[in-house]
């Protein structure tokens, strides 16, 4: 049986983190040599990017332009990127493909796992120069170099520290991208630690019009979109699954189909704190029968749910994809959480 641990055990180990500090800064020093020491850099983010992957990637390759370095970005699907995040500055300029041109360095962001990289996971695993940056506490470490802080509210945070050491000024362009991954890794500033509105002052000091990026990245809809969203929040459902609660929407090809992704992106959003549920779920069509689906929770531990169905994430969002009809694919979640008990 899979005991979940509550969220409140993340202050624990924060505190004990702070003990790594020294540690991440010999990474640093580590990553500044291999940065360094290359001429031509390729950064890529993660499948069905959000805008902490756009906004790490577009900070990295800006920060390494700016030490005179060939950086360029790229997403490993030839899927476009949601339009709202091509309101991060440099986000255009990605390039999505399943080749990297030949580089000095590979530098991964917001990654949790190789595959994650997509098309472009054998030539990543090819390479004897990667350096990984990412935050997911379930990182097996896959680049040659690695700096994971699980600590970090967003990759964008620990690249904010990164830049210092590097002697990356901070100007208006490189605070937007910064500014996109810690506001919607942490749901607008709901959980993560002091540090994240210290991080967050800073950024906006820079001029940053922060009303504008939120709007541009999570409260603009249209009139279709939001027909839509009450569509499928009409037909949610609250059941009772061995010991939790679960709240689940599903969001189906039919419905969603040229609907903005930011819009349905915003579907957990509602979910994630139901009055007596303990799981938020959220199920999205994205081609026929192929689902990724939203977990999220306020106080239990949702990244080991989508670990056991081959994603992952973090404590109180995670996810993973799956295939079949709604039927099928709904009782294999209740499968895994019917083995889970809430430990208070
Ligand atoms: P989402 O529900 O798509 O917003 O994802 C929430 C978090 O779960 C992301 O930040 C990722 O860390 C993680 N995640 C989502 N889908 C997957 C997946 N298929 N595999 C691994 N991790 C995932
Ligand atoms: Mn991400
Ligand atoms: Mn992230």
């Amino acid at each position: 049986m899979l005991i979940l641990i509550e969220i409140q055990s993340r202050k624990k180990t924060r505190v004990e983190h702070q003990g790594f500090n020294r540690e991440h800064h010999h990474h640093f020093d580590k990553a500044r040599y291999v940065i360094d020491s290359a001429a031509r850099v390729a950064v890529v983010g993660h499948l069905r990017p959000d805008a902490d992957a756009i906004g790490s990637i577009t900070a990295v390759v800006h920060a390494l332009r700016y030490l005179g370095k060939r950086a360029r970005g790229f997403i490993g699907q030839a899927q476009e990127i949601p339009r709202n995040l091509l309101t991060i500055p440099g986000a255009t300029d990605i390039e999505l493909t399943a080749e990297l041109p030949p580089v000095d360095l590979i530098i991964v962001v917001d990654c949790g796992s190789l595959d994650r990289t997509g098309a472009l996971a054998d030539a990543i695993a090819q390479s004897s120069r990667t350096l990984v940056i990412d935050h997911h506490a379930s990182n097996p470490g896959f680049g040659t170099l690695n700096i994971i802080q699980p600590e970090a509210e967003s990759t964008t945070v620990i690249l904010a520290d990164l830049f210092k050491t590097l002697g990356v000024p901070l100007d208006r362009t490189l605070a937007h991208c910064l500014y996109a991954g810690v506001l919607t890794d942490t749901g607008s500033f709901r959980w993560g630690t002091p540090q994240m509105h210290l991080l967050a002052a800073q950024l906006m000091k820079t001029g940053l019009d922060t009303r504008r990026i939120a709007e541009e990245l999570l409260d603009g809809n249209s009139v279709k979109d939001l027909r839509m969203m009450g569509s499928v929040l009409s037909g949610v459902t609250l059941e009772q699954i061995g010991e939790l609660g679960v709240a689940y929407l599903i969001a189906d090809r039919d419905t969603v189909y040229g609907h903005s992704s930011a819009a349905v992106e915003s579907l957990a959003d509602f979910v994630r704190v139901v009055d007596d549920a303990d799981i938020g779920v959220v199920f999205k069509e994205t081609s026929p029968g192929r689902w990724a689906v939203s977990l999220r929770s306020s106080h239990i531990d949702v990244s080991r749910i989508a670990t056991q169905l081959g994603g992952g994430g973090h404590v109180p969002a995670a996810g993973y994809t799956t295939s079949g009809k709604t039927d099928t694919i709904v009782a294999e979640l209740k499968n895994v959480l019917d083995d889970i008990s809430l430990e208070k």
